[in-house]
């Protein structure tokens, strides 16, 4: 019921009910004069047709509008419990969950795929620097960059306060390499301003090449990026290290 109302929409759907309870006016006023000879067929004929005229949208309008308001709330708190606000990239949640679900798909497929960690890099300093508000807005940019930057099928998450998970299917190591590339490239011509300053970040990441076959749970995979991640870190930040994979 739920479902054809929303299809039909608010009006339509209120016309229906309308019209419906016309005819079933009309039906129960025809049995009425037929019982009671007395009132007039006129009288039945504009009674039942005036009488739910009036009261079906009434009373109709109110409950399918309440419909519609109960669908928008649940894509609404679908969207809550999937979508990091800040960046709307994929929550911690979502991300483990989609990224799992395309990772048994790669390994039944035995194909190739990339599993990238990044980390924004002294993070702490533009907070301290610039004030909290200013690295949200960092936070937001770069969320902007990576939907750019991604493929439809690319999957990427923010998976804690300033790191993010990036999972790409059928991808290989050359092709995750370009793409930390253009992840870094994107992010040196972007800049937020502060007072007039322009303020610049960077970003570490850690790429971990598989291919598919033989491999193990899907957290030691993720494991692999943190590890090249905290080398990138290591190695002096601003840049991608890469490992291959089981
Ligand atoms: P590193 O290059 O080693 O990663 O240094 P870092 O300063 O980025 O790392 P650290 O873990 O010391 O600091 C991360 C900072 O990110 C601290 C925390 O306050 C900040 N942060 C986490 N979530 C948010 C957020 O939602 N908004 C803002 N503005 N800052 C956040
Ligand atoms: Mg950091
Ligand atoms: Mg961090």
């Amino acid at each position: 019921m739920n479902k054809f109302i929303l299809r039909m929409g608010v009006k339509k759907t209120v016309f229906i009910i309308t019209v419906v309870s016309v005819l079933v006016s009309i039906v129960v006023s025809f049995i009425v004069a037929m019982l009671v000879p007395s009132i007039s067929i006129k009288m039945t004929m504009l009674m039942s047709i005036l009488a739910p005229l009036l009261i079906a949208p009434l009373v109709s309008y109110p409950f399918v509008k309440l419909v519609f308001q109960l669908n928008a709330l649940e894509n609404e708190m679908r969207a809550l419990a999937t979508f990091d606000s800040l960046t709307k990239l994929l929550n911690r949640r979502a991300f483990l969950e989609r990224a799992e679900y395309a990772y048994t798909i790669a390994k039944r497929e035995k194909q190739n795929f990339c599993i990238l960690a990044a980390d924004m890099d002294l993070f702490k300093l533009i907070n301290d620097q610039y004030g909290h508000a200013t690295g949200d807005q960092v936070l937001t940019l770069f969320g902007q960059i990576v939907k750019k930057v991604s493929r439809e099928s690319d999957i990427a998450g923010r998976i804690g306060g300033e790191e993010f998970s990036f999972f790409l299917p059928n991808t290989t190591i050359d092709e995750a390499e370009n793409f930390a590339n253009r992840l870094h490239h994107a992010v040196k011509e972007t800049s937020i301003d502060y007072r007039g300053i322009p303020i610049h970040f960077t970003i570490s990441v850690g790429l971990a090449a598989f291919t598919g076959g033989n491999l193990s749970r899907f957290d030691a995979l993720l494991h692999f990026a943190d590890t090249a991640l905290y080398e990138a870190k290591k190695k002096g930040r601003n840049q991608t290290v890469k490992v291959v994979g089981l």
